[in-house]
C-alpha cells in the first residue's frame, strides 16, 4: 500500500500544529513548529505571505488532511474508511475515528511497541508482530476486540523490542488495550470510544468536508 515519503516535519509546519510523527523528536526542542523554529508554511515565498483568511472548505479540508498525517494514511484508504464508517450505525466521525485506532500499526503504537505511528508501520511491514498467531505485515489490518497482537518469536530476541517492553512502565497504555510485558503481546479489550481517542482533531469537520 503506498504511502507518504516526505519530510514528516514539514506535514506538522503546513497544519501550523504538532501531529508527532516523530516519537521523541516531537518532545525537543528539535521540533520544527517549536515557537522558535519557523512558525510559517513550508515553501518559498510562505515566510513573507501574510496568512489568509481560511474558507469553511478550508477548514474543513485541513482537518481532513491532518487526521490522514497523523494516521499515515492517503486519500484513497481513506475515503473507504470514511465509507465504511457512514455505513455503520452511530456517529459517523466516532466511528471513523475508531477504525482508524483499529489498524494494525495503531496498535502497536499504542502499546508502546514503536514510538511513532510511522516506526511501527515499518515494524508491522518488515514481519515482527502476529495477529492472534498468525504473521501478519499488513499496517492497515483491522484489529477485533479480543484480537492478540504479539512480538513474533524471531523477534522477541531483538534489542529493539527488549527494550521497548523495558520502557512499557513509563508509557501510558489506553484503558481498551491491555498488555502482557512477559509475552510481549497485547489484546484489544474494547474498541475506543471517543473519549479514549487523544488525537487533536475535529472530526465532525472531516464528516462534512466528504459530506458537500
Ligand atoms: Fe511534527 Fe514531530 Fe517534526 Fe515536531 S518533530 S514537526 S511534532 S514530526
Amino acid at each position: 500500500m503506498a504511502r507518504y515519503t516526505g519530510p514528516a516535519c514539514k506535514l506538522c509546519r503546513r497544519e501550523g500544529t504538532k501531529l508527532l510523527l516523530k516519537g521523541e523528536r516531537c518532545f525537543t526542542p528539535k521540533c520544527a513548529v517549536e515557537p522558535n523554529k519557523r512558525p510559517y508554511p513550508p515553501g518559498q515565498h510562505q515566510q513573507q505571505q501574510r496568512r489568509r483568511k481560511v474558507s469553511e472548505f478550508g477548514v474543513q479540508l485541513r482537518e481532513k488532511q491532518k487526521a490522514k498525517h497523523i494516521y499515515g494514511v492517503l486519500e484513497r484508504q481513506f475515503r473507504k474508511l470514511f465509507a465504511e464508517a457512514d455505513r455503520r450505525s452511530g456517529a459517523t466521525g466516532e466511528n471513523l475515528l475508531q477504525l482508524l485506532e483499529m489498524r494494525l500499526d495503531n496498535i502497536v503504537y499504542r502499546l508502546g511497541f514503536a514510538d511513532s505511528r510511522r516506526e511501527a508501520r515499518q515494524m508491522v511491514r518488515h514481519g515482527h508482530f502476529t495477529v492472534n498467531g498468525r504473521k501478519t505485515d499488513i499496517p492497515s489490518c483491522s484489529i477485533k476486540v479480543g484480537d492478540i497482537i504479539a512480538v513474533g518469536e524471531p523477534s522477541k530476541k531483538l534489542e529493539q523490542f527488549k527494550i521497548a517492553i523495558e520502557d512499557v512502565a513509563r508509557k501510558t497504555i489506553p484503558s481498551w488495550l491491555s498488555i502482557d510485558p512477559a509475552a510481549m503481546s497485547g489484546r484489544a479489550l474494547s474498541a475506543p470510544t471517543r473519549l479514549d481517542i487523544d488525537a487533536n482533531l475535529n472530526e465532525q469537520l472531516i464528516v462534512e468536508h466528504y459530506s458537500r
